[in-house]
């Protein structure tokens, strides 16, 4: 069964008549094979699964593409039928507020902030970006009242700050992450790619193979050993202004890698034009 909510009191009726389990998949919409990757898993372990669409302002600087985020309900939800039809005897619901108000009713006035985290990488380039996902996302497990939720890894630093909101706050939310959907060119699918002229998507290509260069030497020798190559590689792309960061992290806390460290994520985010992208690359290592 398939239905679109556009209200908060019409959720809440529905959760009224809703006793089973439900699996969130959140998102902003213009679903692409990514995103329905999520939905396609909520779908396999849960009776009732439900996908929110909502460009949130709070997660948009003032200089970025919040007025032009494409906006495509009506062929979201025919994907969404599409998905669902794979399936017998599962519910989804699709949760698209009909205002910003729906979310942030007159006088909301309270930021979800995750310190330390929230700050580096996609934090520092764009202040205030987490605290806009995490007062969403907390609103949102609040009022899907889910017991999953699942995100990409697409996103990583997003799934680690909303992790550690998680733990922190003792949410009662089993949080899954599942694996990067790319095009046949390597790129990541992003709702964004579409901003991209052929010339520049050929740019954006430097994203996805500089992270399997370094991807590569990592998993052919030790992380001391590949220092040396890995460092020409960091300074080479970072001079070139397009980068907005290229780094390796632990991949548990997105801490500096340590030697009792032993996977680690090389994350990316290239801008092209006006088109910012990020993507990342999880490698299992020998520190020596
Ligand atoms: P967005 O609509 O961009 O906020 O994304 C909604 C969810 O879909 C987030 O959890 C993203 O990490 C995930 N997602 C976006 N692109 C991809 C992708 N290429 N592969 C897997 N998941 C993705």
């Amino acid at each position: 069964m398939f239905k679109l909510i556009r209200k908060i009191e019409d959720l809440n009726s529905w959760h009224a008549s809703n006793s089973k389990a439900i699996g969130l998949v959140p998102t902003m919409g213009n679903l692409h094979v990514g995103h329905l990757s999520l939905v396609n898993k909520s779908l396999n372990e849960n009776s009732v699964t439900l996908v929110t669409i909502f460009v949130n302002p709070k997660q948009f600087g003032p200089n970025e593409d919040f007025a032009e985020y494409p906006r495509t309900l009506e062929r979201d939800c025919e994907l969404l039928k599409e998905e669902l039809d794979k399936f017998s005897g599962k519910e989804l619901v699709v949760f698209a507020p009909a205002s910003t108000d729906e979310i942030y009713p007159d006088g909301f006035s309270t930021i979800i902030s995750v310190n330390g985290i929230s700050e580096i990488l996609c934090g520092a380039d764009r202040p205030g970006h987490f605290d806009g996902v995490t007062t969403v996302v907390h609103r949102l497990f609040n009022i899907s009242k889910a017991s999953t939720a699942y995100f990409g890894q697409k996103d990583y630093q997003q799934v680690k700050v909303i992790q550690r909101m998680v733990l922190d706050m003792g949410l009662q939310i089993d949080i899954k992450t599942l694996p990067i959907s790319r095009d046949e060119d390597g790129l990541a699918r992003s709702s964004r790619n579409q901003y991209l002229t052929t010339e520049a998507r050929q740019m954006a290509l430097t994203l996805p193979k500089t992270l399997s260069q370094i991807e590569k030497l990592l998993t052919s020798d030790s992380w001391l050993n590949s220092g040396v190559e890995i460092n020409k590689i960091l300074e080479t792309s970072l001079s070139d202004k397009r980068w907005n960061y290229l780094e390796i992290k632990d991949a548990n806390n997105l801490n500096e890698v340590t030697p009792n460290t032993n996977k680690v994520v090389i994350l990316g985010a290239f801008k092209v034009d006006k088109t910012r992208l990020i993507d990342n690359r999880l490698v299992k290592i020998n520190y020596a």
